[in-house]
């Protein structure tokens, strides 16, 4: 079992508080997954959220994402541990941590952001809806009359050494915020 985070970085042009949109809890996060055992990854993205679960093979326990690998046949889970947390532009050029995933024989190695997003302009506050499947956003701040964009986003996973708060439950968290 191992505590993953998912990190961010990027650069914000007169936003700040990248996250993603509406419903955090549920967003649909897509990575591409490790297996453990023969190090194999996915083809495709798997989606991942944390308010959908399923159970694991001979286990009372459930987890978010249970897979089986194409190769060996060995079964992992993951299960977000954490609220999605705002990169924001002070974080400019650094990575950040914006997610934390309980993982059992499998990681996730890879993310796509996708759709989803929003920002808030940095001094009007505005609302922004931010849309990165071209890997980068551009719009305009007409309140504070300047440009804004998101660019030079890369992501990287690092085992956290904190542990997640509620990383000791197989349940499916319930938690609200
Ligand atoms: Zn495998």
């Amino acid at each position: 079992m191992a505590i993953i985070d998912l990190q961010l970085k990027a650069e914000l042009l007169n936003v700040t508080g990248l996250i993603p949109n509406e419903d955090k809890e549920a967003y649909n996060w897509h990575f591409k997954i490790q297996c453990g055992s023969c190090q194999e990854i996915t083809k495709n993205f798997v989606t991942i959220n944390r308010v959908q679960g399923t159970q694991i093979s001979g286990s009372r326990g459930g987890a978010n994402l249970v897979m089986k690998c194409k190769y060996c046949k060995r079964e992992g889970s993951a299960s977000i541990v954490s609220m999605p947390i705002e990169y924001t532009d002070k974080n400019n050029g650094k990575f950040a941590s914006i997610l934390s995933i309980e993982c059992r024989g499998l990681e996730p190695v890879e993310f796509e952001p996708r759709d989803g997003w929003r920002v808030v302009g940095t001094e009007s506050q505005a609302k922004f809806d931010v849309d990165l499947t071209e890997g980068e956003w551009y719009d305009y701040d007409e309140d504070a009359g300047v440009e804004t964009s998101v660019t030079e986003i890369k992501a990287q996973f690092v085992r956290a050494k904190h542990p997640a708060k509620d990383a000791s439950s197989n349940k499916l968290p319930t938690e609200n915020k």
